[in-house]
């Protein structure tokens, strides 16, 4: 196998680990990582096929169901950060990768006038109006141009991020918000013991940002300027909990131990971050 070039700085990247069949590639100077050899469009159809969203083995477990709650309340913290971010009303929000539509239907309730991109016809009937004929199947179909865009936990399942972007980045107006949640690296397990981390999961993840190099693929692709990268989701605890997948006591006094140290300032804050919000604004000048 040749070298995989990193999307960012165009070297070769290193060998990291395997996940299974899959060799994990990363970029030192830029702190991105890889599936070095990507699925097929055939391994891909299967994956998201019929149950992705609801048990099917990949995925979420009841994401339509027992899982809503969550997705609209990260709905309304999404929302309330692209709002301190200076959001106008009645804007345009563009969504890429939005299941079933909880967010756009938050931002509808807010009186903006929306759009969604979902591959998964079965996450697309689950949608209720006024989102759900908004919707359309892919990027291709989607019309105008818009004042924010927003993919959530999405973008690291794009095998061609970089392409996949550009198309988005033909779609935005000058000076468009951008919010964007990924899956980072920066945490204890991913950086110290890789093999502990569930979010390393090809082929569902194929790429594994951290939050130095989501900044950069971001404003390289659209041609934005980061205004902030906050914490998403932060899990309690590290081994026990994420490698062990084990709750209970063992997992309590873990999650003790490393919040004292985060509060100790013996460690970086986001050694404990399972995920990042990034938002960003597209530049005005062109
Ligand atoms: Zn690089």
């Amino acid at each position: 196998m040749t070298a995989v070039a990193c999307a960012l700085c165009g070297r070769g990247m290193k060998k990291r680990f395997r996940v299974r069949e899959f060799e994990i590639v990363r970029c030192d100077r830029c702190d991105l990582e890889r599936v070095a050899e990507m699925p097929s469009d055939e391994a891909l159809a299967q994956l998201y096929a019929s149950g992705y969203f609801a048990g099917g083995g990949h995925g979420y477990e009841d994401y339509f169901g027992r899982e809503r709650a969550i997705a609209d309340e990260k709905a309304r913290v999404r929302m309330d950060a692209l709002e301190r971010a200076g959001l106008s009303a009645g804007a345009r929000v563009l969504e890429v990768g939005c299941a079933d539509g909880r967010f756009l239907l938050e931002a509808a309730r807010r009186g903006h006038r929306v759009c969604g991109v979902e591959w998964s016809r079965e996450a697309r009937e689950a949608a209720v109006e006024p989102v759900r004929s908004k919707l359309v199947a892919e990027m291709a179909a989607v019309e105008g141009t818009f004042d924010v865009f927003a993919a959530f936990d999405v973008i690291e399942h794009w095998r061609e991020p970089e392409s996949a972007l550009a198309r988005v980045r033909e779609r935005l107006r000058a000076g468009a918000l951008v919010a964007v949640v990924v899956p980072v690296i920066d945490n204890a397990n991913a950086r110290w013991w890789p093999r502990s981390w569930d979010q390393y999961k090809p082929p569902e993840h194929l790429w594994f940002y951290s939050r130095k190099s989501i900044g950069a693929m971001i404003e390289k692709t659209l041609d934005a300027e980061v205004l902030s990268i906050e914490c998403a989701w932060r899990r309690p605890s590290r081994v026990i909990n994420v490698a062990l997948a084990r709750r209970g006591l063992l997992a309590r006094a873990e999650a003790a131990v490393w919040t004292a140290l985060g509060a100790a300032r013996w460690m970086d804050p986001a050694r404990l971050e399972d995920s990042a919000l990034l938002l960003a604004r597209v530049r005005s000048q062109r």
